[in-house]
């Protein structure tokens, strides 16, 4: 038996375009940008072993729509259209919403983040990714849902989503704990993670700007965190390294359940084996798995400039940058900010 060990995935992609059109979300909220198709279906395939898939996932900067669009036309949607057919010529029309697309990718941006961030034992990287991937607004999909938002997809009748489509983040948090604080205790019982969470957010939520990650602006939230991390108590950073921990497990072990490993029979008898992976998604968390299993950490480019992720070996602190270009474009940057302070220097010694 021969098994197909190069985790080779095939998706489907097809000429992608942006286009503004109002699309009804499942909490009402309107969705203007949406990625449109009809093209005809094409089919890529890519290995999962070398990483290119994921390390461009995070490279890409979610501020920008067209970043999505190059992404999601080079390597496929990251979920399947329920409807499609498996039939590659037929043309009908595919509709992406791009707000989806974008709250799954920060999801897993932060997912790699929080990872490094626990291998550093980085707290501001902790608090950062931990309070995007409990708080960021994404569809109610049970398959994304950490802790609360799990929690909440059990307890529609609680009327979630209407609360979440129609109020500002630290509403939703008061919300919350007002709700969490009347429920029966029997129900901590069987998830005693979400007595964790609460406090955490209600510490988040003292401490920083929690409308930073309403506007899924990361960068900015980073800055808040590092200029108010004193007053994050110590209490709280001993739940938040708890919580990260539980999160990174929980988020990537619902990913790897819809992988299976199959069998092919030929008909002389031949056996193969092969690996089901649902989805891009999917194929992304076990890209995640694969890399941190072989012992490989990400680093982002310190070129201000640049985006660009890449792998490192976790001791290795010596690779800053992305590539011998934006080492270059620094290393004459600096040339440039020395010879001005000289400039200016020898202008002061004259006068
Ligand atoms: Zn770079």
């Amino acid at each position: 038996m021969v098994i197909n060990d190069g985790f080779i995935f095939t998706n489907q992609v097809r000429e992608y375009c942006l286009e503004n059109k109002e699309l009804k979300n499942r909490d009402n909220s309107p969705s203007l940008n949406v990625i449109k198709s009809t093209g005809s279906i094409k089919k890529v395939t890519y290995n999962l072993s070398d990483h290119i898939a994921l390390i461009d996932i995070l490279s890409v900067n979610i501020t920008d729509d067209r970043a999505i669009l190059n992404y999601i036309s080079k390597y496929g949607p990251l979920f399947l259209d329920k409807n499609r057919t498996d039939n590659l010529n037929e043309v009908s029309e595919e509709v992406i919403d791009i707000n989806h697309i974008k709250s799954n990718i920060l999801l897993l941006q932060c997912l790699v983040n929080l990872i490094t961030s626990l291998q550093k034992q980085d707290d501001i990287g902790m608090v950062v990714n931990v309070a995007f991937l409990l708080l960021t607004k994404t569809p109610l999909d049970e398959r994304y849902a950490v802790c609360f938002r799990r929690w909440f997809h059990d307890q529609r009748k609680d009327n979630y989503l209407y609360i979440y489509g129609e109020s500002k983040l630290n509403q939703y948090i008061d919300y919350m704990i007002t709700l969490l604080k009347n429920k029966s205790q029997k129900f901590w019982l069987y998830l005693p993670e979400y007595d964790q969470c609460l406090s955490l957010i209600n510490y988040i939520n003292n401490c920083f700007d929690v409308n930073f990650i309403e506007q899924q602006n990361l960068d900015s939230f980073h800055t808040n965190v590092i200029n108010n991390i004193t007053r994050f108590p110590h209490e709280a950073l001993d739940i938040l390294k708890s919580v990260c921990i539980y999160t990174i497990e929980t988020e990537l072990n619902n990913s790897l359940y819809y992988i299976n490993p199959r069998i092919k029979v030929m008909s002389n008898g031949k056996l193969t084996g092969d690996w089901y992976i649902s989805d891009l998604y999917i194929a992304l968390c076990l890209d995640i798995y694969l890399s941190f299993a072989s012992d490989k950490t990400f680093r982002k480019c310190i070129n201000p400039t640049c985006n660009q992720y890449f792998e490192v070996d976790p001791g290795d602190t010596r690779k800053k940058y992305c590539s011998p270009r934006c080492a270059q474009l620094m290393a004459k940057r600096k040339q440039r900010e020395r010879e001005k302070a000289k400039r200016e220097q020898d202008k002061c010694d004259t006068i």
